[in-house]
């Protein structure tokens, strides 16, 4: 998508630091952490955020759960904890319109959210 900043980030139009890369996904830090560890995982498909699933596309987001698993193992957090965030709409305090998971961990997360 043509003004989509993730978009442009997994064509390399806006530099990213990488946490992985296959077909379907792409991972890498946040450019502002709120954690020691803080990545992002997106679909390359453009999908606005949560509420644009359906049977055709929400395959991906299986997968992401699959690729966190394995990455929150290779960073060392799998097992102390971590936490993983969408944020969907406005109210949900989604910034980015291209649908995204947070992995926050490398330190105990306050619950609730504000
Ligand atoms: P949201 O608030 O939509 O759930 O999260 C968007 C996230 O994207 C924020 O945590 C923000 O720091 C991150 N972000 C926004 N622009 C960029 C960017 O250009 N590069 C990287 N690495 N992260 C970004
Ligand atoms: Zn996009």
């Amino acid at each position: 998508m043509e003004d989509c900043i993730f978009c442009k980030i997994i064509k390399g139009e806006i530099p990213s630091k990488k946490v992985y890369e296959d077909e379907k996904v792409y991972a890498f830090y946040d450019i502002s952490p709120e954690a020691p560890i803080h990545f992002l995982v997106i679909p390359k498909e453009h999908i606005e955020s949560a509420n644009a699933l359906k049977e055709e596309n929400a395959s991906v987001v299986a997968h992401i759960f699959l690729v966190i698993n394995k990455l929150v193992s290779e960073l060392g957090i799998a097992e102390k904890g971590y936490r993983i965030v969408n944020n969907t709409g406005n109210d949900g305090g989604q910034t980015v319109h291209h649908m995204h998971f947070h992995v926050l961990g490398g330190r105990s997360l306050n619950w609730p959210p504000g």
